[in-house]
């Protein structure tokens, strides 16, 4: 296994060498991270869920009542009852017939483009879709086209081109990760029907964020009914882990038969999905969670645009602050980490050469003081680098 060695001082040389950052304390506004008190500002965690009093009361009762593994997988001896409550809670929070619980999220899309597509088909995919929709994409057979990054032309054209495929399907992110910038979704879905393709949107970034009570993306854009397929996780701002696939009834039935993430794997903790479903609960009777988090937002994103940071053309919470080249990122990450606020930086090839940054994530369980500290610390951070 030599060979590992060079590799990995292949991934050095190319920026793509990464070393775990390691917490000390639950997930939450203000961290141990490799053993330094720190701002977290790069979590998911946007509702505070995740260390959220009652998520863990509902994952310890689901604990007392179901025990924790469910030692098989779904399929042969694993579902729960507690899993059916869950999909039906979720199906109902997203407005669809039903909905399909994965471990994962990366599990939801993997294994529900690989069991849908065939080789007569294909697939039209926007440039900067996730890699989990990416790595489904690359295990069926199908025909594939990738548009320009939310250009409508580029996506008209490619429906053009593959109109003798036997199905098409156009999948996108609903909230691009790297730059908060939401797809228009509801032009995809006016070019998928007048085309006769199917739509499937990725809403990780969008679930509990977007839309009336967190619905997400669909809700957003006032389009139940006209998405043919809803993934989302579980583990952004519910909190909590695990993937999900909305739709027909018929597309749960399929994919429960055909998608081999969703056979080959066991079936989530019980514990797990009783969180999931206490944070269902959570956002619509307590929303000011996510009236923080857009006040957070707001508040954060108008003082570094008021300082002269570039803040890229985010709509959501995800704030990327442009910092130029990946050493000038590396860098920024690194002198913020040492004044008290950990922000990951994100650069080449991740993102364009020229367009390296930190991405923020600011959650509704930041303080105003931890705003003003995190906004003091850019300010001086940013004057001694010049980039304010
Ligand atoms: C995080 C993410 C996923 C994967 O979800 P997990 O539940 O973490 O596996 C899929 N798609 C997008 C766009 C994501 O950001």
């Amino acid at each position: 296994m030599d060979f590992l060695k060079d590799m990995i001082q292949e991934l050095k040389e190319q920026n793509l060498y990464i070393e775990l950052p390691v917490l000390g304390t639950e997930q939450k506004n203000r961290v141990v991270l490799n053993g330094k008190d720190v701002i977290m500002m790069c979590s998911n965690n946007y509702l505070g869920f995740a260390n959220h009093p009652r998520l863990r009361n509902a994952a310890k009762a689901a604990i007392d009542k179901w025990g924790f593994g469910t030692g098989a997988v779904r399929q042969i001896a694993g579902t729960m009852e507690i899993h059916i409550r869950l999909e039906e809670m979720l199906a109902e929070y997203k407005r669809t017939e039903a909905a399909l619980v994965f471990v994962a999220g990366i599990a939801a899309n993997r294994g529900t483009i690989q069991a849908i597509m065939g080789e007569e088909d294909a697939i039209i995919s926007d440039e900067l879709n996730h890699g989990s929709i990416i790595d489904g994409v690359r295990l069926t057979k199908s025909a594939r086209k990738i548009y320009p990054h939310m250009d409508m032309d580029g996506l008209k054209k490619a429906l053009l081109e593959t109109k003798d495929a036997r199905r098409r399907l156009i999948v996108t992110d609903g909230v691009f990760s790297m730059d908060g910038d939401i797809a228009p979704l509801d032009r995809i879905v006016e070019l998928a029907e007048k085309h006769d393709a199917m739509v499937m949107v990725d809403d990780a970034h969008g679930d509990g964020v977007l839309g009336k009570d967190g619905r997400g993306i669909i809700d957003h854009f006032g389009l139940e009914g006209k998405v043919d397929i809803d993934m989302g996780t579980l583990s952004k701002a519910f909190g909590c882990l695990g993937g999900y696939i909305a739709g027909r009834l018929e597309l749960r039935e399929y994919l429960i038969n055909s998608a081999r993430s969703f056979i080959f794997t066991t079936a989530q903790p019980p514990a797990v999905a009783a969180a999931t479903m206490e944070a269902l609960r959570m956002i619509q009777d307590e929303p000011q969670h996510l009236r923080n988090l857009w006040d957070n937002t707001r508040y954060f994103k108008k003082a570094m645009g008021g300082m002269g940071f570039d803040i890229g053309r985010s709509q959501t919470p995800i704030t990327p602050v442009m910092a130029g080249e990946s050493k000038t990122a590396m860098e920024l990450s690194r002198q913020l980490f040492h004044e008290g606020l950990f922000a990951k930086p994100i650069v080449f090839p991740l993102v364009a050469k020229d367009k390296a940054r930190v991405r923020i994530i600011v959650t509704a369980q930041h303080t105003r003081k931890d705003l003003d500290d995190a906004i003091s610390i850019f300010e001086r951070v940013g004057k001694s680098m010049k980039l304010i």
